[in-house]
């Protein structure tokens, strides 16, 4: 499999955004910056000794993100996936001159099930040094690989705080299989570690049904769920000045990457609409204004009026 030109050059086909006034959005729009063979769906079908001969594509769709973000005047956070940083740190630069938050995704992407305290600690500070050196941003956001901050990995929290991110956005208030802590606040709150350590922690968007929470708020739900949808979760939101998230990868841009081989329902939901991916993102941000996780959480953290949550047992 060939494997792409990586760009060397500052690009120049995102045009430059006017720079804009510090916004009351309370949408915050997050990219989490990897290839397509990073997603945990190709966890146990590919090696990671092999990630380096793989076809890499993100660039691509990260300078099309970069793009709608431009055209539509606004922001994001990229949480960066430090094994891309290297090969994507001009895309990264620009992006961050653009007034967009960079923050980070961990180093190898291995689900925190997966690792020991002392792995995830490397891990955390190998990927912020490398965003340091590589874009020149200390990341203040954390996310982890598929949201696996759970009950059973809440000690994380800890290793997060403990790294200097003064926020994460690793837990998913739902039930699922490979993550959730399904009682967790649906809007930003306190998350507390087992030993009290306490990290604010911005939650994707999820739709109640009253027996039931429906994650709306990226991945395969945002592709699958018709964008009428999504649009009158954010409405409702809006009406009610909850503050929300939304969740994008790049490679959900891209219909027209190698697929390898999967259980049938990790590969539909990792292929599912993925042709639909841009045009649906464009017409979100033409109806409501994104910020960054950042300047959407600051207001909140001075205000302190958020709620607690504790994930110890
Ligand atoms: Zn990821």
């Amino acid at each position: 499999m060939a494997t792409a030109v990586l760009p060397t050059a500052e690009p120049t086909t995102i045009p430059r955004m006017r720079v804009l006034a510090p916004s009351c959005a309370r949408n915050a729009l997050t990219v989490d910056v990897e290839e397509y063979f990073h997603a945990e769906v190709f966890a146990g079908e590919i090696a990671q000794d092999d990630w380096p001969r793989l076809e890499r594509r993100a660039a691509l769709f990260l300078e099309s993100i970069g793009e709608l973000l431009a055209r539509h005047e606004s922001r994001a956070t990229f949480f960066v996936l430090g094994w891309t940083v290297d090969y994507l740190a001009p895309l990264l630069r620009h992006l961050a001159s653009q007034g967009h938050e960079i923050a980070c995704h961990g180093f190898d992407h291995r689900h925190i099930r997966r690792v020991t305290p002392r792995e995830l600690r490397d891990d955390l500070r190998r990927a912020r040094e490398k965003i340091e050196d590589r874009v020149g941003v200390r990341p203040r956001g954390y996310r982890a690989p598929t949201f696996s901050i759970t009950r059973e990995t809440a000690w994380a929290l800890d290793v997060v705080i403990e790294q200097g991110f003064q926020y994460d956005s690793s837990i998913f208030p739902i039930h699922h299989d490979r993550y959730g802590v399904p009682d967790a606040p649906t809007s930003p709150f306190w998350a507390v570690s087992p030993t009290g350590g306490r990290i604010l922690e911005f939650p994707p968007l999820t739709l109640n049904l009253g027996i039931a929470r429906i994650p709306v708020g990226g991945g395969g739900y945002l592709r699958l769920l018709p964008g009428v949808v999504l649009r009158r979760c954010l409405a409702a939101a809006e009406r009610r000045d909850q503050p929300t998230l939304l969740y994008v990868h790049p490679w959900e841009l891209d219909p027209d990457q190698p697929l390898w081989p999967a259980g049938i329902l990790s590969r539909w939901r990792h292929t599912v609409n993925l042709a639909k991916t841009e045009a649906k993102l464009d017409r979100l941000l033409q109806s409501f204004r994104f910020d960054t996780v950042w300047r959407v959480l600051s207001p909140l953290r001075v205000e302190n009026d958020l709620p607690t949550f504790s994930l110890g047992s």
